[in-house]
């Protein structure tokens, strides 16, 4: 099975990604944080996006698609995988419709959370991420148990570099003109979108009801 989410940054795409993941087992990928990996570790493709991102921009489509083919290959995504932040572009749908015919892939499922802009920005800036897990938390919606740390690993959360609210409105500002345009590709697929200001729990209940569906409709 292959899972794209969609929805702005701060629609809850990680949360429900992470539950997602604890019920199919599938991979789940995020492209923002395989890119925030290649920054840490300071390799030539880290230092290209590196200024782009903490200003809220998108990297270039060519860079993102060489890289997400190189992850898509490994063995953990034998038998399909989740993307949290891929496809962004119409060249980005265009070149991963390509990638899923050429490996015999099924057309994806997609989920779109469906969030208006300022909820989002009073979102992220609350925004917390485990370094180890990359779990994401809430500082007003969705705080950890103990304050600062994840509950499942002590990871010591941190606030990302592009969650303030400037570089959120130039992301937001990408996100309406060149990754909502985009959606439109898929809608006439196997589309959901879901109300992203429902609490997690309730978008997990509608989720977990297609994803259900969908199971049983593979096993017939
Ligand atoms: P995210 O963690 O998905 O919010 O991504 C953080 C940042 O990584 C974005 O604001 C972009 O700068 C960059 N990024 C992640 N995924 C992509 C993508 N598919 N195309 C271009 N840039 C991306």
């Amino acid at each position: 099975m292959i899972i794209l989410m969609f929805g702005p940054p701060g629609c809850g795409k990680g949360t429900q990604a992470c539950e997602i993941v604890g019920l199919t087992k599938i991979t789940a990928i995020s492209t923002g944080d395989l890119l925030r990996g290649e920054m840490k570790a300071g390799t030539e493709l880290g230092k290209k996006a590196q200024d782009i991102m903490n200003a809220g921009g998108l990297v270039g489509d060519g860079l993102v698609n060489d890289m997400l083919v190189s992850r898509i290959s490994q063995a953990d995504c034998r038998d399909g995988f989740l993307l949290d932040g891929y496809p962004r572009t119409a060249e980005q749908a265009r070149f991963f419709d390509g990638v899923l015919a050429r490996r015999g892939f099924p057309a994806p499922l997609v989920f779109h959370l469906d969030v208006p802009a300022d909820v989002v920005v009073g979102r992220i800036t609350a925004r917390r991420q485990c370094p180890v897990c990359n779990r994401i938390y809430n500082a007003l919606y969705q705080p950890p148990k103990v304050e600062g740390i994840c509950d499942f690993d002590d990871g010591v959360l941190f606030t990302r570099k592009d969650d303030t609210e400037e570089t959120v409105r130039e992301r937001l500002r990408g996100y309406d003109r060149r990754t909502n345009p985009m959606i439109a590709h898929y809608r006439s697929g196997n589309y959901h979108k879901i109300d992203g200001t429902q609490a997690p729990e309730r978008v997990f209940e509608e989720v977990t009801g297609i994803l259900q569906g969908e199971l049983v409709g593979q096993a017939r």
